[in-house]
């Protein structure tokens, strides 16, 4: 198939990275890849049940870039800035607006506020993307966060090493190697054609350090909304030494209804992939209720609770099982 440049409707040039170019294999109309960031007419459409906060990070912010909505963890929305746009982003009023980094100021309140509240015992870096800082800055917040004794785990959620992967260079490896705290690295992926030879080598690095790595994924609507597309996806993962964390059903962000699939087909896909694959493979599959209420799983249900502490179990073909759960004996908390 012809490879068309990669333009938008005003006929610009898309800011994308020559690993994205690399890993565009079809043409951009129905590329998995070129799909993530091709801009579209239908983004023009804003359903009635989208909403530019969908996730309610707003009314659980405290102080600026932090989000408490779970007592042991916080996020820190540290920069707005991303290294790519993605079209189903689902903070894409908030995303590339500008703002960059936090100010000096906001820094240090923030880590004030997490020094104070000493039930937190984890930070997730998100954003925009942590990994569009420099290693002398990231060094720096690392520092600053292991002086905080109560934390003990650094999170990053990012998208940079998949769409740039020399950004995982020696000082960034460094930085993990000498990290005192224990390291999450969850790295946003959506299709297997990402993952290509330059992935795989930067994913080889990472996986020699001591951070844990992690993937989170977005059901996209012809994208990787079916079986051999995520089976594929979560296979690579898991060769590369990636654990498949969440598979995210699309928040209700404005204009990113031609993403959307039903939670029905999400349901059914998971559980097709429940029987194929490996339980290493699998993510939770999980909707982040909208109005600020967490996320919650939503993969299809095997269990019902009947009368007399029984259960009936579903099994990959269907067909129903009882279970006695009468022998238990919980301890009273
Ligand atoms: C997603 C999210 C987290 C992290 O949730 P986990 O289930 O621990 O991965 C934490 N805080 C906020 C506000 C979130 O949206
Ligand atoms: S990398 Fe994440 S935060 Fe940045 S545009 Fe993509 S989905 Fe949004």
């Amino acid at each position: 198939m012809p490879r068309k440049k990669l333009k938008d409707a005003n006929n610009v040039s898309l800011n994308i990275t020559s690993q994205i170019k690399d890993t565009i294999l079809t043409d951009i109309e129905i590329d998995p890849v070129a799909l993530q960031y091709l801009p579209s007419p239908s983004e023009k459409i804003i359903r009635l049940n989208e909403n530019p906060d969908p996730i309610g990070d707003n009314i659980y912010s405290p102080v600026a870039g932090i989000v408490n909505r779970h007592t042991d963890r916080v996020l820190l929305k540290i920069t707005d800035t991303c290294s790519v746009y993605c079209r189903f982003c689902f903070r894409k009023e908030m995303v590339g607006k500008g703002a960059g980094i936090l100010s000096k100021k906001e820094i240090d309140t923030a880590f004030n506020y997490i020094a104070t509240h000493t039930e937190i015992s984890e930070i997730i870096f998100s954003g925009g993307d942590p990994l569009t800082l420099s290693n002398k800055r990231l060094q720096n917040l690392i520092s600053r966060l292991e002086t905080i004794d109560h934390l003990k785990i650094i999170r990053f959620h990012t998208r940079v090493p998949m769409v740039n992967p020399n950004r995982i260079d020696t000082g960034f490896i460094n930085i993990i190697n000498q990290c005192s705290k224990a390291f999450y690295l969850v790295l946003h992926v959506n299709h297997e054609q990402e993952i290509n030879a330059p992935i795989s080598g930067m994913l080889d690095k990472l996986s020699r350090t001591p951070a844990v790595l992690l993937s989170q994924s977005v059901l996209l609507k012809n994208i990787n909304d079916n079986i051999t597309a995520l089976e594929n996806l979560f296979r690579a993962l898991i060769n590369n030494r990636v654990k498949p964390y969440y598979l995210h059903h699309p928040d209700l962000a404005p204009g990113t209804g031609h993403f959307r699939v039903s939670i029905k087909k999400g349901q059914q896909l998971m559980s097709v992939l429940r029987e194929r694959v490996s339980g290493l493979c699998l993510p939770t599959y999980v909707l982040d209720i909208p109005g600020g209420f967490g996320k919650i799983p939503i993969d299809a249900r095997y269990i019902e609770s009947l009368d007399n502490n029984a259960y009936l179990l579903k099994d990959h073909k269907g067909q129903r099982h009882t279970y006695d759960d009468t022998q238990a004996s919980d301890s009273s908390e």
